[in-house]
């Protein structure tokens, strides 16, 4: 049989408090389970529901119902994802706030399509318009704003809006809807994994493509299990799962990293040998949140052993910063190829980093074309040096106000403007023409400003020092009084 295209995966994104437990669960509780549920049921990361859309067609949607951004780090390769269509919630009481921001770069980076649902509109505070703006201004280009990221407004608590949003994930789905051959066996996404006292090792794998069947042996990284006990979200014992459907399964060996592919065999003895060839599973730096203000270096790297990738990895981030970190992308075993390059091709390009490894000639080129900067050493030390010396080059200059000198303004004789003629005299240090000059009253700055001219006993200078006398005419919005202090400065980067 040939492919069919699967249900839509989506997941909630946004700032805390606005709104996507709520949303989750009023989608949850408003739809009829889609079985009867079998005892005590144990939360599970995803769930199915079942949609009947404007032409009365019943289709399926699984929502990822993980924290925060989980369903989108840990996924080892850039741009993977397991998400097929992303829900920014945005409140329509706060408008965008830092980790809507964080959660739209998440969505963009992986390449998702999204939709932005403005919630809470049936508070008292709610403003749509306003909250549009707000994501204009911050440059989520929604319809009827320059551009054509669809919008739902609608409130999790009342439900008024949320079919509309069903609706809207199902058209953007169906532009690019992913498609699943039933009869192969099942490929998919870890994204959830436990340790229960009574009942062992278990992973909930959300399979992305075939068919996921008792009998079939699952491997992901070094971790193998026997698909013998396979519950769906609501555990229910099932024979077999399709495409789109999160199933926890009982007995891995291991427990198996979130976030990390599965692939299924129908004998153990493959899917152990292919567990045992699996690189070890070292967690790029994805998932990790850093405040906005650090400058992150993004790096790709390559080893020829998995204790040598370990190495590496434990050594950038001994090198972390303040101001400054080396941001691990994408690791990997063996020689440096293609796909590292078209790895590196983010916002900002990644530097690939190969420890005992090399890149051949085409891989080398394909660098070359795409200034892609490869970096081969044989020793750590070295790669440690190299990087000490690209986080040296690559931390953001800070600039630094250092005063030249002070004075005290005696008299304002008159403004125009932004132009002020003032007189005074200079308590400490020098002050110049041309120089840039704070406004101080009670020592608090009020207002920055320029000095354009100097006078000393009615004679035109280009600077005056210590304890003299003076005339100036100064460029300031805010009026200079008498008692203010001048503040001389020039700005230097560091
Ligand atoms: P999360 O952190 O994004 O998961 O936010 P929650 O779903 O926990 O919601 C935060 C608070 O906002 C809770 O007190 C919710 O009851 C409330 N809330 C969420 N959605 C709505 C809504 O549409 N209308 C109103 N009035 N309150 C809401």
């Amino acid at each position: 049989m040939s492919a069919h295209t699967r249900p839509p995966i989506v997941a909630i994104m946004g700032h805390i408090d606005h709104g996507k437990s709520t949303l989750l669960a009023y989608i949850r509780k408003s739809k009829k389970p889609l079985a009867e549920a079998g005892g005590i049921t144990q939360h599970i990361s995803a769930y199915e529901i079942e949609h009947v859309g404007e032409n009365g067609q019943g289709r399926h949607v699984t929502f990822l119902d993980t924290p925060g951004h989980a369903a989108f780090c840990g996924i080892r390769e850039r741009g993977a994802r397991v998400a097929d269509i992303a829900v920014l919630v945005v409140s329509a009481e706060d408008g965008v706030k830092p980790q809507t921001k964080e959660a739209l770069s998440l969505i963009i980076e992986s390449g998702t399509p999204y939709i932005v649902a403005i919630n809470k509109i049936d508070k008292e505070g709610a403003n749509i318009e306003k909250t549009k703006q707000s994501l204009a201004e911050n440059e989520i280009y929604i319809e009827g704003y320059g551009g054509d990221i669809p919008v739902v407004a609608l409130s999790a608590k009342t439900g008024q809006g949320v079919s509309e949003l069903l609706d809207m994930i199902l058209l953007l789905y169906d532009l690019s809807p992913a498609t699943s051959d039933p009869n192969s066996l099942a490929t998919g996404v870890i994204i959830e994994s436990n340790r229960d006292v009574k009942k062992g090792l278990s992973a909930v794998c959300l399979i992305t493509s075939g068919t996921l069947r008792k009998g079939n042996f699952l491997q992901s990284g070094n971790a193998v299990s026997p698909v013998r006990i396979m519950e769906n979200f609501e555990n229910n014992m099932l024979e077999q799962a399709g495409a789109s459907s999160p199933v926890r399964v009982y007995g891995w060996n291991k427990l198996p990293r979130v976030g990390a592919t599965f692939h299924t065999y129908t004998n153990k003895e493959t899917a152990e040998a292919s567990a045992e060839d699996s690189p070890e599973d070292v967690l790029t730096d994805t998932c990790e949140v850093f405040p906005e203000s650090v400058y992150k270096v993004p790096l790709i790297l390559k080893a020829d052993t998995s204790s040598t990738l370990e190495a590496m990895v434990s050594e950038i981030r001994k090198a972390r910063k303040e101001m400054i970190v080396p941001y691990i992308i994408a690791v990997g075993i063996g020689p440096i190829n293609e796909n590292d390059i078209a790895l590196s091709q983010g916002k900002e390009k990644a530097f690939v980093v190969g420890l005992g490894v090399k890149a051949d000639k085409e891989t080398q080129h394909l660098a070359e074309r795409h200034e892609v900067s490869i970096h081969l050493f044989d020793i750590i030390y070295k790669m440690t040096e190299w990087l000490e010396e690209v986080l040296i080059e690559k931390t953001p200059k800070t600039t630094v106000e250092e005063s030249t000198g002070r004075a005290k303004v005696l008299k304002v004789f008159s403004k125009v403007k932004d132009k002020q003629i003032i007189g005074g005299s200079v308590s400490t240090g020098t002050i110049k023409v041309g120089a840039q000059v704070k406004l101080l009253r009670r020592e608090i700055e009020i207002d920055k400003g320029k000095i354009r001219e100097l006078q000393s006993q009615k004679v035109r200078t280009q600077e005056i020092s210590e304890g003299k006398e003076f005339g100036a005419l100064i460029d300031m919005k805010m009026e200079i009084a008498p008692g203010d202090v001048l503040e001389s400065f020039i700005t230097l980067e560091k």
